[in-house]
């Protein structure tokens, strides 16, 4: 067995061991481990050490399970690397910690994963002459890093608020903007109950009316980061507001950006809201400039969906949620419209059936996986396991390329699992060719992201 196989056996098999939240592996690793992990932790030496697949794995741990942060590993947060700002909905540790946090973690071979901090977990993250090590069980993996802070980060807008707090950067290169904290969903049928927007509160005080930011503030900042270059996408998204005043506000906000940007239409702008009542305002958010439009069943089964986002039929109902993604799909073209459904929230068989509906119609249905967020009607609760979302992504990109939808697309549009799997499943079809004398089922990366298993 070469030394790259052996190492490969051991982490595999501790990160499949941490998975799960009561592993054993918490507890200090033992000495061999300690002694692997100086030898193969070494700047360098990484990427000939752990393939894809292994940092995959390690990756989908960090993200169910959390890493704890040595006091060593707080340095440069919030100057030299990019900090947490409280995008609540998606934000594992929002007011849990006094101290900034860091935001995502820059993995090797190209992977990324957000900083989900967990004092108990079995990674943790140390800082050593300036190089930040991934530990798991005491062991040292590999050196990581966190991602830089972008410029904008440190500017002001010409009213003198700090552009961190009014749009955050995220996925390598996205701005995102949270026009709220509030869903009006929880006077009218009930929250969705795996959101956690409710719980939150703006970072600053609001300004506008029911808005954190105006319209104005957005385009300022958005001029700045893509003017940096920082950024190549822009999102907006937050809750259902009364009278669904969020729909003009995103009109508004679309307008303002294009002319700060000077162009018709915002690069890679996309907004998430909940179909508008009025199927004519799907219009005017094209004609505002944004290139693609989400809106999230999130549940494909109609009774599960009526219970898990009863505010949602309430105030839009199922079947007119169905003619909007419809209509969307005529004003923005098919490819354009996404409708997410959440992974983990209803059985496989429905999920799958829901995604094959809408990508019939040129919907996208991207699987996003879900993780019970703190202050969600749901937190608590378990997720499936890793092998069932693995299972359910694999299964989506198999549909995806059978009705002949280019899996480029999924591997260069961002971070999350279905981007990776895509991104792994292209290279190993490559590796492949290169390498007909291998048998490729083999290999981690082919049972990872084409037979979408873990059990090896
Ligand atoms: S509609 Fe549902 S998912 Fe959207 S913000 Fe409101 S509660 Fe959250």
């Amino acid at each position: 067995m070469s030394l790259r196989q052996y190492i490969e056996r051991r982490v595999t098999k501790q990160i499949i061991s941490v998975m799960p939240v009561d592993s054993a592996a918490r507890k200090e690793a033992p000495l061999i481990d300690r002694l692997i992990g100086r030898l193969i932790a070494a700047p360098n030496r990484t990427e000939t050490l752990f393939g894809e697949g292994e940092i995959f794995l390690i990756k989908a741990a960090l993200y169910l399970v959390g890493a704890r942060l040595e006091e060593s590993a707080f340095e440069g947060v919030g100057t030299q690397w990019k900090e947490q700002t409280g995008v609540y909905q998606f934000d594992f540790n929002h007011g849990q910690h006094e101290k900034a946090l860091p935001a995502e973690l820059a993995l090797p071979h190209g992977f990324h994963v957000p900083v989900n901090v967990n004092p108990v977990a079995p990674f943790s993250l140390e800082r050593d002459n300036g190089v930040l090590y991934l530990k798991a069980g005491g062991m040292r993996l590999f050196p990581v890093e966190y991602e830089p802070r972008p410029q904008f980060y440190g500017l002001h807008t010409s009213d003198g608020t700090p552009m961190r707090f009014l749009a955050q950067h995220r996925l390598g290169d996205e701005l995102m903007v949270t026009y709220n904290t509030y869903c009006h969903t929880l006077k009218h049928g009930g929250q969705c109950r795996f959101c956690a927007l409710n719980a939150g509160s703006p970072i600053i005080p609001k300004k506008n009316g029911m808005f954190i930011q105006t319209p104005e503030q957005i385009a300022e900042v958005a001029s700045a980061a893509y003017k940096e270059g920082a950024v190549k996408r822009l999102e907006i998204t937050g809750g259902i507001l009364p009278r669904r005043a969020e729909v003009d506000f995103i009109i508004d906000v679309g307008h303002a950006v294009c002319k700060a940007l000077g162009t018709k239409t915002i690069p890679g702008g996309h907004c998430l809201l909940a179909a508008p009542n009025d199927l004519s305002q799907i219009e005017k958010l094209k004609e505002a400039g944004w290139e693609y439009i989400f809106f999230n069943l999130e549940v494909w089964n109609e009774h599960l969906f009526r219970g898990i986002c009863p505010g949602k039929e309430e105030i839009v109902g199922r079947e007119h949620w169905l003619k909007a993604l419809d209509r969307a799909v005529e004003v923005f073209g098919p490819g354009n419209v996404v409708s997410i459904l959440i992974a983990g929230l209803e059985p496989l068989d429905s999920y799958l059936e829901g995604m094959e509906y809408l990508s019939a119609r040129g919907i996208y249905a991207d699987p996003a996986p879900w993780f019970p967020m703190p202050g969600s009607p749901m937190e608590g609760h378990s997720s499936p396991t890793v092998s069932w979302h693995l299972n359910l992504i694999v299964k989506t990109l198999d549909h995806w390329e059978n009705i002949g939808w280019d899996l480029n697309e999924a591997a260069e549009d961002g971070w999350l699992a279905f981007n990776d799997l895509a991104r792994m499943r292209l290279k190993i079809r490559q590796y492949a060719k290169a390498h007909p004398e291998l048998d490729i089922t083999k290999d981690i990366r082919y049972k990872l992201a084409v037979e979408g298993k873990i059990d090896f």
